[in-house]
């Protein structure tokens, strides 16, 4: 099914594309422009950039979760962590992968865009560091008021909090985090918070409520900020 996806602005030369239960990113610089991650239920993300702006428009996928690569196919090529090519083939999508880690610098033009690594979620879970605007794109592993899957194939606990652990020193330079669900902004507080919940799964301590996913009987884990959906 496809739904009418919501297109509201958040900054100057960026807008959020709200598509059913999960949002995805525009931003813009002098040069070109980026989207980030590109839907769920839709087929023409690249149509819908370019009606925002005349700008060359790239594609950046946070990870390779079908609710994140749904207009994949409009690109020949597009950037994203290796670690996630494996799912994404088994997907059934082609188009050439290029690679991004940590660290690396993506310049849309007097707008430098950070990668940062958050695996667990999956195990090339990337995040955008938009360091003009101090906010980092998250991708799924931080929400707040939703469900964090970490549940089934490719998920890793420990390396999820290994990787939000990783990310506190940087929290300084960000003043809003923006998840693709649930709500946003969200403050860099949350993290500290899903670190603590994590743990606490790890540890035996939490176990959760048995719910319905798909038909699937997975455990819901108040964390107070979010939910952690496992197994
Ligand atoms: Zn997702």
């Amino acid at each position: 099914m496809t739904t009418n996806p919501l297109i509201s602005p958040l900054r100057p030369d960026t807008w959020r594309i709200d598509d059913g239960g999960v949002r995805f990113f525009l931003l813009c610089g002098t040069e070109r422009a980026l989207l980030i991650d590109s839907g769920m239920t839709v087929r023409d993300a690249k149509e819908i950039a370019q009606g925002l702006t005349s700008l060359p428009v790239s594609l950046l996928n946070t990870h390779a979760d079908r609710d994140h690569t749904g207009s994949n196919d409009e690109f020949d090529a597009f950037y994203m962590h290796p670690d996630e090519e494996p799912v994404f083939r088994k997907n059934g999508h082609g188009g050439t992968i290029l690679p991004v880690r940590g660290g690396d610098v993506i310049d849309l033009g007097n707008r430098p865009l950070t990668v940062v690594e958050l695996p667990g979620h999956t195990p090339g879970s990337i995040g955008v560091y938009d360091e003009q605007n101090r906010v980092l794109i998250s991708g799924d592993p931080i929400q707040q008021n939703g469900n964090i899957f970490m549940f089934g194939e490719h998920r890793n606990l420990a390396r999820y909090i290994e990787s939000l652990e990783n990310l506190l020193p940087m929290l300084e330079k960000v003043d809003e985090i923006w998840p693709s669900h649930a709500d946003l902004p969200v403050y860099p507080a949350v993290v500290p918070a899903l670190i603590e919940g994590a743990r606490k799964i790890l540890g035996g301590e939490l176990r959760g409520e048995p719910v319905d996913m798909h038909g699937r009987t997975v455990h819901r884990v108040d964390l107070g900020v979010t939910g952690m959906l496992i197994e």
